[in-house]
């Protein structure tokens, strides 16, 4: 049984994979990044809040260019989680406008990225659609 790491910090591993945002505690709002003070209050105590495994997809580009290394396309995507705001890509799913719709429902999903020397593998997250 290979260990896994996730790619985020924010992504838990596990039975129900999911993601873990940093949610001020003065006011509210969520980030997923490390940060020292809120950008919508400057509070500077957070606490971790679980966000919806499945959500609704907000608005989607689709990348046709990038990196070396990196599949293309690939469709950039933000989807609002009971209110909570996550860019991911939206995976499983054709990257073509009839296939991707704003407002379609979507699932988090994990993924393999690679395995380094050791065996330990890197799990990355996107959403996939509910069919
Ligand atoms: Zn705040």
């Amino acid at each position: 049984m290979p260990s896994q790491v996730p790619l985020v910090e924010y992504l838990e591993l596990g039975d129900d994979p999911r993601l873990v945002a940093n949610e001020c505690t003065q006011c509210g709002a969520r980030f997923f990044d490390r940060r020292n003070a809120c950008a919508s209050c400057f509070g500077t105590s957070f606490k971790k809040a679980p966000v919806e495994p499945t959500g609704e997809l907000r608005a989607f580009t689709i990348v046709s260019f990038a990196a070396p290394g990196i599949p293309v396309p690939f469709v950039a995507g933000v989807i609002d989680c009971a209110g909570t705001s996550v860019r991911a890509n939206v995976i499983n799913c054709p990257p073509d406008p009839e296939h991707v719709k704003v407002g379609m429902k979507v699932r988090l999903a994990t993924y393999p990225i690679g395995t380094d020397d050791d065996g330990t593998e890197a799990i990355g997250f996107g959403f996939e659609p509910i069919s």
